[in-house]
């Protein structure tokens, strides 16, 4: 008997706007994988900036050396592109590709042996996962329009947490401390004593701010403190975790399994890698073996609704010790006609899809007509 294999005959990254009127922000960055025998396998890159640059280099730099490749190769294909590119800076848009192929191979793989991505990694330990609302947009507006914001969001979505996203002007620390806190008191008001909550600061303090705000958390009850500072400055990050008795987590903007061993030693004990943005599934479980031998919390960053969430709920059914609820960004329903049978929210959690690969439906002709 011969092994099983899926030779890759054609590899196609594109980008999907939603609505014509969507800015190249808000577009999603994809990638279809075809083998010889016509197994389809769909990933996922990083958004940033339209994830354009993603998608050039895998059109330019990784697909020629990847037809005629085996989709079951898919560690070996990572790491022989990440090495042949590391010269392009590998911070971003290399592993972003990466992220997006790997995802695509998973999904081959899944539907060439007929088994889920979670089953492949190990088996799941739960077939459901709880979520997160994650509410980005709040340094610029009032406490009001804060609460107004929320309060809609916690009513549709109904979800196990909530997180609130400064998504302020990176190039300006401490602009508005009382103001931040201010609205953190009114959320947690909004929601009650026991809600679970979380504050990102999407790096706009200083040290000192942020242990201002860090400490104003902790009264009110917040389970954790998301990127205080800037997230290169490491060793700040690092005494802004070990000063602050609430959770300080950091790593949505780290690239390398170096770059999140760095982060650990430095002090922070909750570390967010995000799936499209490094590694992809194979990326995210070698995370998952270094944050479980540092005895620190993983709970990756995911904002993407579609591939990227899916792919991240199979790697979190797989992580034993998963301890803070999914991300979830985007509840809009502006990708349904392309995804229609995408997990729904329900009761605060999103099932675990339990088909071949990544388990969900792609209605590829609504993505080829949405393409850019
Ligand atoms: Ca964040």
């Amino acid at each position: 008997m011969t092994q099983a294999r899926a030779t890759i005959k054609s590899v196609e990254p594109f980008q999907v706007a939603w609505s014509p009127e969507d800015p190249p922000g808000s577009r999603s960055a994809f990638v279809r994988v075809t083998t010889t025998d016509g197994v389809v396998g769909y990933g996922e890159a990083s958004p940033m900036q339209g994830g354009l640059h993603s998608l050039g280099i895998i059109e330019r730099d990784i697909a020629p050396g990847l037809v005629g490749a085996d989709a079951f190769d898919q560690a070996v294909l990572h790491d022989r592109f990440f090495h042949r590119n590391i010269k392009l800076g590998p911070e971003g848009a290399v592993t972003g590709a990466l992220a997006a192929i790997d995802i695509a191979l998973w999904d081959i793989k899944g539907k060439v042996l007929g088994l889920s991505i979670a089953k492949m990694l190990g088996g799941a330990w739960r077939s459901d996962v709880a979520f997160y609302s994650s509410i980005g947009g709040n340094a610029n507006r009032s406490v009001d329009e804060v609460l107004k914001v929320v309060d809609g969001r916690f009513q549709r979505e109904k979800p196990s947490a909530i997180k609130i996203r400064r998504d302020g002007d990176r190039s300006r620390l401490d602009m508005d401390i009382a103001g931040d806190i201010a609205k953190a008191r009114a959320v947690r008001k909004l929601v009650g004593e026991d809600f679970p909550l979380a504050f990102d600061a999407n790096n706009g303090y200083t040290v000192g701010g942020a242990i201002r705000v860090g400490r104003a958390l902790e009264e009110l009850g917040y389970a954790w403190f998301e990127e205080p500072v800037q997230h290169y400055d490491v060793r700040n990050m690092g005494e802004v975790a070990q000063r602050l008795d609430i959770t300080v987590s950091a790593a949505e903007q780290t690239y390398t399994l170096q770059a999140l061993v760095d982060i650990i030693n430095a002090g922070v004990r909750m570390v967010q890698p995000d799936i499209v943005k490094m590694g992809g599934i194979t990326g995210l479980m070698q995370c998952a073996a270094i944050c479980y031998a540092h005895g620190v919390e993983l709970v990756p960053h995911q904002t993407q609704p579609t591939i990227g969430h899916i792919a991240n709920l199979h790697v979190l059914g797989a992580i034993m010790h998963l301890t803070k609820p999914a991300e979830y960004a985007d509840g809009s329903g502006r990708m349904d006609a392309a995804f229609p049978d995408l997990p729904k929210p329900q009761n605060g959690r999103f099932a675990i899809p339990d088909g071949p690969g990544l388990g969900i439906a792609i209605n590829d002709g609504e993505l080829r007509r949405k393409s850019v």
